[in-house]
């Protein structure tokens, strides 16, 4: 069938769906800032923003949102999931200058009798008054057939029933959950195109779940099917396995299908990082698109097929979606994974000092020590034998921590030659540590403490109590992303050793901007 040129809207439910994952929640401020990023910089043609009726805090933050939207001309993107209760949702939905209603009715036999305990006609009926209503308070109404996909296989002729009664009642999208995620890409074909043949000016969207990890194959096939409407959530959110992710079925209905779709790619990192911020649900490192390694060659061969020109690329590129490839030092990495990275840092070394760096990080990479970029510079440093990293050196740290108490450090530190001693106290060992650093580097330089996003802290797998630790620091500086590694036996000395490379790398880099 002719797919080019068709346009599939995408409908983001991060928001709502989205929030039905275990322990996410997100209060109105960051529901609103993520709201806003969908809308402006993704362009998401529709976006489900929240569930009527929920809470007052809820509401406050859907009537900013419309508020804003309404100036920008976005407000008929937005919708909002409503029950079958008559006046209820669609109050709530008006009150917050809303204009679209997402209805919330039952799409298999199972569900209607056994949850509503009605027929299917005063199912229809209860819905007809819910959507007359909606009508004429001049709301848009759209309709999910929850439990569509086993309404489907065990009832048919229950679902086209519902179809054929409720499709001159103004309805506009009729939504066809997987709700349980049940689905493969075959049963997906098969069922949507029986649907489309059998009401062939209805429009249907389809919102798959990921359960069998068929989440954007299905979303796929539904396109392949002819349906023009996919919902997803960005990284994945939802309830259980989760919805189809946002990056991947926006990038493989374009890539896979050669359709259009209406968002910014080069938007959809930078999203995932927000609402990975936001609900603290962390995406795995080897998430296609939005993962940290996705784009990291890990095995030399592959760095040298790029240097002789991109032998190991896809239609997948860290460009589309302004993100960079990186080459990871460890023990697979050959010469041209280190040649990349140093000419990445503009550090010029020989071969044969070359050679030797490469033998020091194969061995690091035996230890299972994993090494970063911002290592590189230490490293050389110390293979050159050069002190100019070492612009601080900590000398003497003592910490006291007890129970409900606050934690004290003093520390005795050399800040370019010249010995300091600085305390500190505060929330815990690290923090008190911060506390005394800022102090002696506000003596010495002008030095802006940068924002921590991340601190990680792991024992190797395998190890034991008393093995090294390892933190990982990712800092927020004037835009850029820095990450510094420390290793210790004692896990708040790992921090500070993280925190210690950080402000070497800063002071470096001032000094040698400062010439
Ligand atoms: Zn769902």
């Amino acid at each position: 069938m002719g797919q080019s040129n068709r346009r599939v809207l995408l409908m983001d439910t991060t928001l709502r769906d989205g929030e039905q994952t275990q322990s996410v929640s997100f209060p109105p401020t960051e529901k609103v800032s993520i709201a806003k990023a969908l809308l402006q910089k993704l362009k998401i043609d529709r976006l489900e923003v929240a569930s009527a009726r929920v809470s007052d805090g809820e509401k406050e933050a859907v009537k900013k949102l419309n508020e804003w939207a309404k100036t920008e001309g976005l407000v008929d993107r937005i919708e909002v999931l409503g029950f079958v209760d008559h006046t209820l949702s669609v109050d709530w939905i008006t009150d917050t200058g809303g204009q679209v209603l997402n209805l919330l009715a039952k799409g298999s036999l199972k569900h209607c009798s056994e949850q509503l305990k009605k027929s299917l006609d005063q199912h229809v009926a209860d819905i007809k008054q819910t959507v007359d209503y909606a009508l004429s308070q001049g709301l848009r109404v759209n309709i999910y057939l929850e439990d569509w996909s086993n309404g489907y296989k065990d009832s048919p002729q229950y679902v086209y029933d519902m179809v054929t009664k409720l499709v001159d009642s103004g309805i506009e999208h009729f939504m066809l959950p997987d709700t349980l995620g049940v689905m493969s890409p075959d049963e997906v074909f098969d069922s949507l195109s029986d649907m489309l043949t059998r009401f062939p000016d209805t429009k249907f969207d389809f919102h798959p779940h990921n359960d069998y990890g068929l989440a954007t194959a299905n979303a796929m096939f539904a396109v392949k099917a002819g349906i023009s409407s996919i919902h997803c959530t960005v990284n994945c959110l939802g309830e259980r396995a989760g919805n189809a992710s946002l990056a991947e079925v926006a990038v493989v209905l374009k890539d896979k299908l050669g359709l259009e779709v209406g968002i910014d790619e080069g938007q959809i990192h930078h999203i995932s990082q927000l609402v990975e911020n936001f609900s603290g649900k962390r995406i795995a490192d080897n998430t296609p698109i939005v993962g940290a390694d996705v784009f990291t060659q890990t095995s030399g061969i592959h760095a040298d097929g790029d240097k002789k020109g991109g032998l190991y690329m896809s239609a997948l590129t860290p460009e589309r979606f302004n993100r960079e490839r990186s080459y990871a030092l460890g023990k697979m990495s050959g010469k041209a994974s280190l040649a990349k990275n140093l000419e990445a840092m503009d550090i010029e070394l020989s071969e044969e000092q070359q050679k030797m760096l490469l033998k020091r990080i194969v061995k690091l990479g035996d230890q299972k020590a994993s090494i970063t970029p911002e290592d590189l510079p230490f490293l050389v440093a110390d293979l050159l034998e050069r002190k100019d990293y070492n612009h601080v050196q900590l000398l003497n740290c003592s910490i006291t921590s007890g129970m409900d108490l606050e934690s004290v450090v003093s520390i005795r530190v050399s800040v370019n030659g010249s010995i300091r001693k600085s305390a500190g106290s505060g929330n815990g060992g690290f923090d008190a540590f911060i506390s005394a650093m800022k102090q002696v580097l506000n003596e010495q330089e002008q030095f802006d403490f940068p924002e921590l996003l991340d601190y990680e802290l792991r024992i190797p797998p395998g190890g034991q109590t008393s093995a090294l630790t390892e933190c990982i620091v990712t800092w927020q500086d004037e835009g850029k992303i820095l990450r510094t590694r420390g290793v210790n036996t004692n896990q708040v000395l790992a921090g500070i050793g993280a925190t210690l490379r950080m402000i070497n790398i800063k002071l470096h880099s001032k000094q040698t901007s400062d010439v």
